[in-house]
């Protein structure tokens, strides 16, 4: 079983806010590790308050707080500046993660790896519930993939399976599970009716090896890739972010080789594409956080919305090089990428969007009914 072959997250200490110490969830988790300390805190927020003093990163390493998500547990990805986003909803069920990827986007949000797990699941299912009905002519993506990995922690929570049988009767949204992580076993059992896309975030080969160090490789995640097309979901692959690298079109070529020569087209949902970018402040934390790691000696300049990315001309000959060897298996998947111009869309792809709406109604309409 390849869950077996990468080793699950175990929690080295639990911090329980006495709120949600009593939900279902806390109580699963609380059984589940027994044997590991437990300390009680009244207000959870004395705890993200020190873990952002933290000195080093690591200094949380292992550590999970239990708390109360205080904010909407629903929130439209912010995007980025005159690009054209997809209109993707974030559902914030965990924040942290322990895959640890050099380039991950959550350093620049938390300093340190503290780990939560919002528990008061009631007031999720509730306030999704509410927006669902409340607008019943809107199209809803939804993703628990932004401040966390959807699956690495599922072994713990076993949330994955709640969430897709939450979504299973709704005619106007989709999950999307978005994970680098093989823990998918629970879900080939559940009645999912179409309405949850597991996805999962590939690279070249060699980048996989060398900045997602702590993730099962490509062959792994496409294993169960596999297995959860055969349970009928949709599939989603997120290349992203691409990362140049002196043989970065064998690397990148091979894997979308052996995408095709595992999946079923017509399964597939999307494929994004998204080259390295990083607020500048992240620049910093990466060279701190992982120095033995390359990415930021790349050509980086800072954009329009102020993150470094790639020059132009190596951003578009990659998206051009991906959508060409894409293309040749398949016209299925809609491709796109994340948080690109119109101009940049136009001169990689021939063709655009043209803005953010019409980029949700193609995602919205691939996925309005269940994968054939
Ligand atoms: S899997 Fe995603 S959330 Fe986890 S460390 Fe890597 S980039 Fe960050």
């Amino acid at each position: 079983m390849d869950s077996a072959a990468v080793p699950c997250f175990v929690p080295e200490e639990l911090i329980v806010e006495k709120a949600v110490e009593h939900t279902d969830l806390a109580q699963r988790i609380l059984t589940r590790f027994a044997d590991v300390p437990i300390a009680r805190v009244e207000d959870a927020q004395q705890i993200w308050l020190q873990a952002q003093h933290a000195r080093v990163r690591h200094e949380w390493q292992g550590k999970v707080l239990l708390a109360r998500q205080r904010g909407p547990f629903l929130r439209l990805c912010p995007g980025t500046k005159k690009h054209i986003c997809c209109l993707y909803q974030n559902l914030d069920v965990a924040a942290g993660c322990d895959l640890n990827c050099t380039y991950c986007i959550l350093q620049g949000y938390l300093q340190s790896s503290l780990v939560t797990w919002y528990c008061n699941l009631e007031d999720l299912y509730q306030e999704v519930d509410r927006e669902l009905t409340s607008h019943p002519e809107h199209f809803y993506r939804i993703g628990t993939g932004e401040l966390s990995d959807s699956l690495t922690f599922d072994p713990c929570t076993h949330l994955a399976v709640d969430l897709v049988r939450f979504f299973r009767t709704r005619r106007n949204a989709i999950l999307e599970l978005k994970s680098k992580n093989t823990h998918v076993d629970e879900l080939l059992e559940v009645d999912h009716g179409g309405r949850t896309v597991v996805s999962w975030s590939l690279n070249a080969a060699p980048i996989a090896r060398s900045e997602e160090a702590a993730a099962p490789d490509i062959e792994a995640r496409l294993r169960a890739a596999r297995k959860v097309q055969e349970a009928g979901y949709w599939l989603g692959f997120h290349f992203d972010p691409m990362i140049d690298y002196p043989d970065w079109r064998q690397g990148y070529r091979e894997t979308v080789d052996r995408l095709f020569s595992a999946i079923r087209p017509e399964q597939i949902a999307w494929i994004s594409l998204g080259a390295l970018r990083y607020p500048a402040a992240m620049d910093e934390a990466i060279r701190k956080n992982y120095p033995e790691s390359t990415i930021v000696l790349g050509e980086l300049l800072p954009g329009i919305d102020g993150k470094y990315r790639y020059l132009k001309t190596m951003r578009l000959e990659m998206f051009r090089e991906m959508v060409r060897w894409i293309r040749g298996y398949s016209a299925a998947p809609v491709v796109y990428l994340c948080m690109e111009s119109d101009e940049v869309w136009h001169k990689a792809f021939g063709w655009s969007p043209g803005s953010s709406a019409r980029l949700k109604v193609l995602l919205d309409d691939r996925v309005r009914s269940a994968p054939k």
